[in-house]
């Protein structure tokens, strides 16, 4: 089974921490809540609430994530019509799964929102989800970039997010795991401190996956912790080749990296 760690803070300017995460033993994610008066944190625990009742499932498949993610999206907007003060709360999600496709175990990267799901392979950092933000937008466009992103004054304007009647439609990616391969999903409190050429050095530099989990954080906070940070990291580990033939299926499915639109 994949190994992980996971780190989350408050930061050094908010008050509350309203980002959450999941770690079970096939699904893991991070939500980043989004709302006044600390509500954020009531959607972003609604969502990891219905990734975690997926449990140790070993037979789940896409679609019992995606209708999960629909039952959060329907569990915020009764949440909001049952209380006051919860307007306009919303949350980002971002994850992996582990699920059958084809007879075989896939990885399911799904997103709706801007945190985001990374694939560190041989040293190499590569973004797996596109964020559904207006600065991704601007960046897909040409008109700003990266790195002006990551400063910009409408850069947590969300243009896709759970709490949303109709409900979000969420980006997902089907691939075979790989034995060595190492996953980092994370709120934009991480993206928005540090570049991705320090994660990726963080990430390649500690082995262990709660002690990577832990310097991201660190890092996040030292650099300006502007914002909840939440990392969530997991390995597939080299013994992962050892598995049953089945699950190396080449007749299964073989999708190629993501399309990631920028
Ligand atoms: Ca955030």
């Amino acid at each position: 089974m994949p190994v992980c760690g996971a780190a989350t803070g408050t930061g050094l300017v908010r008050v509350a921490n309203e980002d959450s995460l999941v770690v079970g033993r096939r699904v893991f994610a991070v939500a980043d809540g989004v709302g006044g008066h600390a509500a954020g944190d009531v959607a972003s625990a609604l969502v990891v609430s219905r990734l975690r009742r997926l449990g140790g499932r070993c037979d789940l498949e896409p679609a019992d994530v995606l209708q999960a993610l629909m039952s959060a999206n329907a569990d915020i907007l009764a949440a909001v019509r049952g209380a006051a003060g919860l307007d306009g709360m919303a949350t980002t999600v971002a994850g992996l799964g582990l699920v059958r496709v084809g007879g075989a175990e896939h990885w399911l990267v799904f997103n709706i929102g801007d945190s985001r799901v990374y694939r560190l392979m041989s040293g190499a950092l590569v973004r797996m989800t596109a964020d559904h933000s207006e600065v991704a937008e601007l960046v897909s466009a040409g008109r700003i970039t990266e790195e002006q992103a990551r400063s910009h004054p409408r850069r947590n304007v969300l243009t896709r997010s759970l709490g949303t009647d109709p409900a979000p439609i969420a980006d997902t990616w089907v691939f075979p795991p790989d034995a060595g391969e190492r996953f980092l999903i994370c709120s934009d409190g991480l993206t928005g401190e540090l570049t991705e050429a320090r994660i990726a050095a963080v990430l390649s530099g500690e082995p262990d996956v709660q002690r990577a989990a832990d310097e991201l954080v660190d890092a996040a906070n030292a650099a300006g912790g502007r914002d909840n940070v939440t990392v969530v990291v997991v390995d597939v580990p080299l013994s992962w080749a050892d598995r049953p033939a089945d699950a190396n299926d080449r007749t299964a499915p073989r999708p190629t990296l993501p399309e990631v639109s920028r």
